[in-house]
């Protein structure tokens, strides 16, 4: 069979979008294309391939546990997803763990569990759920609802009630919001999607107290922030606040589907048997690569080595400014970086990624305005510097410039 970019618009729903290139292998921080063109990969699979492709540890947890065991049903429980939440619970704040398949499917689930817990505790009042705008929860009708674009919510009929909206680290209108009728707040601990803002300490400190003081769970999605991708295992543990609830998934599986929602024992009591659940949560064989995953990953050398690889991207980055000045600023935390536009270049930002794909580089947008960077977080330091010499050639060429490259 002849698979062609337009075999795409033939059989596929319309609700993407993808390039022109058809990637077919994949090894480290390297992909190629059917035409053997080889890319260098600063995108990671929107922040999934945390150890790259095919890593061979990864490549053998699957092949093991392929020839052993692949599902179950809920209806059985399995030595790998015993492991991996204890490991989980022995490295985090949580003390129980609860696994789906994707980062909206945890979300779902803290949704539904912090709806319970004060209904149990409160009563039918305390429904109220805070986010914010510009976050990204997923593509569930809840959690595109809680998610802070409309753009994505809109056109699908009567949304699911009792969710509002504050702008992201503006304290005080967080504060005229929350009452004893809230029952949750969602936040990301780095905004990802939608564009790279980190909250500063004082908003978050504020947040916590503030749910503290109207018995408020707080949830953190680090669908996007967690297992090791802002040099800390979790995002929250470089803020010095705790969460209620905590979500995962992107980086957890590696590239293989898994998500997980992480609590303490006295909050998730009130999942009690028969009110939530999934057929494939918590299969030996999602549950096993993601073992394997958190073994490296919560390693010094891995996560020391994100705060180094850091400072590699932002100082290339910050000298092909010096060059190009496009961006305002380059921001975000360990490997989930965000280079953004300056008014110049204001709504671009694709622009900059077709340039770069075309220098052989795949980098990821957030929003029209930044262009974003999640690479493997043990990326080789050569691809890092191969794939900067990349992205300024892009630069260049979508700036006009005219330079000469050593
Ligand atoms: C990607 C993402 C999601 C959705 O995850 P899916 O696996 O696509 O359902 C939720 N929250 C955040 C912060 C994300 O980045």
């Amino acid at each position: 069979m002849n698979v062609t970019r337009d075999l795409f618009n033939e059989v596929m729903v319309p609700n993407y979008n993808p390039a022109a290139i058809i990637p077919v292998k994949g090894l480290g921080s390297r992909l190629w294309d059917q035409a053997g063109t080889e890319y260098i990969d600063f995108a990671g699979g929107i922040a999934v391939n945390v150890l790259g492709h095919c890593h061979p540890e990864l490549v053998s947890a699957l092949t093991e546990q392929g020839q052993k065991l692949w599902h179950l049903s809920n209806v059985l429980t399995n030595e790998p997803a015993l492991r991996l939440a204890k490991k989980l619970t022995d490295a985090t704040f949580g003390e129980k763990v609860y696994f789906a398949n994707s980062g909206a499917e945890a979300n779902e689930a803290a949704l539904k569990l912090a709806r319970r817990f004060a209904l149990d505790h409160f009563g039918e009042h305390k429904d109220q759920i805070i986010s914010f705008k510009q976050g990204f929860h997923g593509r569930t009708f809840f959690t595109v609802t809680v998610g802070g674009q409309t753009a994505y919510s809109d056109g699908f009929g009567p949304k699911p009630g009792g969710i509002e909206h504050v702008d992201y680290n503006d304290l005080a209108s967080f504060e005229a919001l929350i009452s004893d009728r809230t029952c949750a707040v969602m936040m990301e601990p780095l905004q990802g999607e939608g564009g790279i803002i980190s909250p500063t300490i004082d908003f978050v400190k504020g947040v916590r107290a503030l749910c503290d003081k109207h018995n408020t769970l707080l949830i953190f999605d680090e669908v996007q922030s967690g297992v090791g991708r802002t040099g800390e295992l979790f995002a929250y543990m470089g803020l010095g606040v705790i969460p209620d609830i905590l979500t995962t998934a992107k980086a957890l599986g590696g590239g293989f589907p898994i998500g997980a929602m992480l609590t303490t024992t006295d909050i998730a009591k009130h999942l009690k048997i028969g009110t939530h659940g999934s057929t494939y949560g918590g299969n030996p064989l999602g549950c096993a690569i993601a073992e394997r995953v958190l073994d490296i990953v919560n390693t010094p050398e891995v996560l020391n080595g994100v705060k180094h690889k850091e400072q590699l991207f932002r100082r290339g980055l910050e000298a092909i400014n010096s060059r190009y000045h496009c961006f305002e600023e380059i921001r975000g935390k360990g490997l989930l970086l965000g280079a953004a536009l300056n008014e110049n270049f204001t709504g671009r930002a694709k622009e900059f990624l077709v340039s770069a794909a075309e220098e052989h580089l795949m980098c990821l947008i957030a929003g029209a305005n930044v262009v974003r960077f999640a690479p493997s977080l043990i990326i080789p330091d050569e691809d890092i510097q191969e794939g900067l010499i990349r992205f300024e050639r892009a630069v260049a060429k979508v700036v006009g410039a005219d330079v000469s490259y050593k």
